[in-house]
């Protein structure tokens, strides 16, 4: 099958075997590049391990600290005639090239909000891997079943308290537009904090704990995105920001509880980057575009490959790393700081759809957008016939 890149709306609905292959060997080949991680982790559980920010959590763990690592993920499986989903293939490349390097691997693919998939990593563990001393927790996902009452939620992204029109960046139709969204209501509210926030994170944590396969001294992170004035109305404080709030209340809940084991469990705060879940977030898009251009130009420009080896080296296994007032580590400050922030500011209040390229670092955005689903490598070749089929 000749694979091209089909877009619609804020996804791409195929992807690319060969490129994520690419794209998982580039984050591979930087990590071995770096100093092997001091004390760094080696036993992880990695809860949303395929694509973004737990994919690279799970590369750096393994190829920065030679770490054995179980990944769960909630991928699509390809057929003969459908590619499967681009976490799928990350997977299957992740677990080639661990392979390679002699490193302990498995993935279980399956709804990680549910007790079965807990259960499935908790025997996995028990059996191949002794005690986790690392769990991150990386899941974004637009819904969750409570595995109490079976009761599904869904997590929405709108204002709270008013109504707020801004820009926005449509990635299909290459069109900067305004748009308008709408409040959100205290249901919206608690069900994204349901979907979105500490619960699920607190119930894998009980249930390894519960299970005795975390290890004394063990650590946990989630991850989460703060930002800064342009981004409040629709993130920090809006319903996901709401969410967002709940995982600080869960890493102190969490640090209370699993004494026994001296747990300790952070709130990591990353930069936006171009990811699935963030490609669906209204002005996300935009403001990357514009942080892209700005932050490149200071030569401050990261991806998620270099904010989570610098989470481990200069945070979670550093020796006294520094702390915001609620406890949380920041890998964002090359963002959010107040001068690069003006500079976002000025090109925000300029930018219009006629000279979005100009301003805005269109390219940049739109090359890391097609990488997520393995397209637009320069050294693969788009025109071969490529097995959709890998197995893993
Ligand atoms: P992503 O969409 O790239 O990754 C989501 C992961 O979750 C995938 O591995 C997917 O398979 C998994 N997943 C989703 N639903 C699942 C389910 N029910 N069961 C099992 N696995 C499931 O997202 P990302 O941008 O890397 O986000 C990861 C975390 O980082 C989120 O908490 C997000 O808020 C946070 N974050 C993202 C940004 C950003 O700009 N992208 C910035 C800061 C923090």
């Amino acid at each position: 099958m000749v694979i091209k890149p089909k877009i619609r709306g804020f996804i791409c609905t195929n992807s690319h075997p060969v490129g994520c292959a690419e794209n998982v060997k580039r984050q591979v080949d930087w990590v071995k590049q770096q100093p092997k991680i001091e004390n760094g982790p080696k036993n992880v559980l990695v809860i949303g391990c395929s694509t973004g920010y737990g994919l690279a959590s799970r590369i750096t763990a393994a190829f920065g600290s030679g770490a054995d690592t179980l990944g769960v993920c909630f991928e699509k499986e390809p057929t003969e005639k459908r590619t499967g989903t681009a976490g799928w293939y990350n997977t299957a490349a992740f677990h080639q090239q661990a392979e390679e390097a002699d490193l302990n691997y498995h993935s279980i693919n399956g709804d990680a909000f549910s007790d079965e998939i807990k259960q499935q990593s908790i025997d996995y563990i028990k059996q191949h891997m002794g005690k986790i001393d690392l769990v991150v927790y990386s899941l974004a996902s637009p819904k969750r079943k409570d595995p109490e009452t079976g009761e599904l939620f869904s997590s929405v992204l709108k204002p709270v308290g008013k109504q707020y029109t801004t820009k926005t960046y449509h990635t299909d139709r290459d069109e900067v537009h305004e748009v308008t969204l709408d409040p959100a209501t205290d249901e919206d509210i608690e069900n994204t904090i349901k979907v979105m926030g500490g619960e699920d994170w607190e119930r894998w944590i009980k249930q390894l704990h519960d299970a005795g396969v975390l290890a004394k001294n063990c650590q946990t992170t989630a991850y989460t995105y703060i930002g800064k004035k342009l981004t409040w109305p629709i993130y920090g404080h809006a319903t996901i920001g709401r969410a967002k709030e709940d995982l600080d209340r869960a890493s102190s809940a969490l640090d209370d509880t699993y004494q026994d084991i001296n747990l300790k469990a952070y709130v990591s705060s990353l930069k936006a980057l171009v990811t699935q879940a963030s490609s669906a977030i209204p002005v996300m898009p935009l403001y990357i575009s514009l942080i892209y251009k700005v932050m490149k130009e200071e030569g401050t420009h990261e991806g998620c490959i270099e904010q989570i080896y610098r989470l481990f080296t200069e945070g979670l296994y550093a020796d006294s790393p520094e702390l915001d007032d609620a406890g949380r580590l920041h890998m964002d400050g090359y963002e959010t700081n107040e001068a690069t922030q003006a500079k976002i500011e000025a090109l925000w209040d300029r930018v219009t759809q006629d000279n979005f390229h100009e301003l805005a670092d269109y390219e940049g955005y739109h090359q890391d957008f097609l990488r997520l689903f393995g397209f637009g490598f320069e050294n693969v070749d788009y025109d071969a016939d490529v097995n959709p089929k890998v197995n893993w």
